[in-house]
């Protein structure tokens, strides 16, 4: 996300690393370059030029500090400019009504039926009842697509598919989770390729007769200038309440997230990441604005890790840490984990500097894909106890994952690594309780 707007912001901030000093000369080449890498991200020309024009007006007006340089400060001017810009502060969806209903609106293939999951699954952490509605009457795909997502986080489906009426169907379905004590509603509805009349008016008579306590549009943020005019069209119908951008792992630019809200005045609510159920967070502007600088996002790392990861889980394997009794089953597991993330190239985007240093890097979920081979072709016996995996054993377990003997050799090796860090690491835990115990 972000790669190539954060490398060239990198390179406008270096041209002012040096002098002392900002002045309406060393300012205004860097603003110049700000001003494009922006524009080159697919932000509307208007909104980059205004932006900019603040950021140099801003820089000009304040004392650079000693502590300092004046490229740092820039760097603080433009994170905040940008984050002005993207609303900000977060906005949070609004649920109310017995049921409360969602209503979700945008084009076909923007990721409208993903993002009812993903957004289905976030409510029921939330601790509340939820019913999805497949209300994409066009597409009849969408209706299985949604049920299996359904299935998959453990959320009821409402469906009627015979029903070629949208409006109908919501209406039974609301009438359903009455009956049923779900206490919110989140309507998915049929989109067009392209903006068209009978779609918007299918969409507004659907919001006017459900009156949803919320609104949101989605958008696939690949389709650049495009996804801001769409917006604002959906806008002018359906006088949506929020934003959801899609699309933000692939090859975006950027530009949408940056402009959207400036163009349309509506906040962005979140963003999703990828395909899978849990790649979604919430839109902070503050965050938004240090990734697309490069600063990286540990709070949302840190969110996402506390989202996926089984509690009981960690502690089970802590205590096993503890016990200097980490074996390759406990590995495995830590794996699934940190998969069930997301997308590690974007996770490691997240931290701070690695944006950079991640660039070219081609990193995927298949990278695991080896070390999982030869694990799994270890007998029970062999993950449990590591110690009695011996030459003939590796070649063996080589053989059987279809990996070479230097791979079994380093896994084994880095494995052996890891164990020795984590022994070290009890022992000065110990050592520390012991000397606190003295103390
Ligand atoms: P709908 O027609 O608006 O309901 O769109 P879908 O939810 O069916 O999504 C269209 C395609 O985009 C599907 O293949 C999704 O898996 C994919 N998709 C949805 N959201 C994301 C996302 O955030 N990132 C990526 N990479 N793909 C997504």
């Amino acid at each position: 996300m972000f790669d190539n707007l954060s490398l060239k912001l990198d390179r406008a901030f270096k041209t002012l690393k040096g002098t002392g000093k900002i002045t309406e000369i060393n300012v205004a080449s860097t603003v110049k370059e700000i001003r494009r890498a922006l524009i080159d991200a697919d932000v509307n020309y208007k909104v980059a030029k205004e932006v900019t024009d603040t950021i140099r007006n801003e820089a000009l007006g304040r004392d650079v500090l000693i502590s300092v340089s004046p490229g740092q400060l820039l760097v603080k001017i433009t994170q905040e400019e940008l984050t002005k810009l993207m609303g900000g502060s977060k906005v949070d969806i609004k649920l109310s009504g017995d049921p409360a209903v969602i209503l979700i609106a945008g084009l076909q293939g923007s990721g409208k039926t993903t993002f009812t999951g993903k957004l289905g699954s976030l409510l029921k952490r939330q601790g509340r009842q939820v019913l999805l509605v497949a209300c994409d009457i066009y597409r009849p795909a969408a209706i299985d697509q949604l049920k299996v997502l359904g299935e998959q986080i453990g959320v009821e489906v409402y469906a009627e598919p015979e029903n070629k009426n949208a409006l109908q169907i919501a209406n039974n379905a609301i009438a359903y989770a009455k009956k049923t004590g779900k206490k919110t509603v989140v309507v998915d509805t049929a989109g067009r390729l392209a903006v068209d009349d009978q779609m918007m008016k299918e969409i507004e008579e659907l919001k006017k007769a459900l009156n949803p306590s919320e609104t949101l549009f989605v958008v696939d943020s690949m389709t650049g200038q495009d996804a801001v005019n769409t917006a604002k069209t959906f806008d002018e119908r359906l006088n949506f309440d929020g934003v959801v951008l899609t699309k933000l792992d692939g090859d975006t630019r950027g530009g949408a997230a940056i402009s959207i809200r400036h163009v349309v005045n509506k906040p962005i609510k979140f963003i999703s990441t990828g395909e899978k159920m849990e790649n979604l967070d919430v839109f902070h502007p503050d965050r938004m604005a240090q990734r697309i600088l490069g600063m990286g996002d540990v709070i949302s790392l840190v969110e996402r890790a506390q989202q996926s990861f089984d509690e009981d889980e960690a502690k089970r394997i802590n205590a096993k840490i503890r016990q200097n009794n980490f074996n390759f089953d406990d590995f495995l597991s830590q794996l699934e984990q940190v998969k069930k993330m997301g997308n590690i190239k974007d996770l490691m985007g997240m931290i701070p500097g690695m944006g950079k240093a991640m660039k070219g890097l081609d990193i995927d979920d298949d990278s695991f894909k080896p070390i999982e081979a030869i694990i799994r072709s270890m007998t029970p016996k062999e993950r449990q106890q590591p110690d009695i995996i011996d030459g003939r054993r590796r070649k063996r377990i080589a053989d059987g994952s279809g990996r070479t003997i230097v791979e079994v050799n380093n896994l084994m090796k880095q494995f052996d690594d890891m164990r020795k860090l984590m022994k070290q690491m009890n022992k000065m835990g110990g050592a520390k309780q012991a000397m606190s115990r003295m103390m």
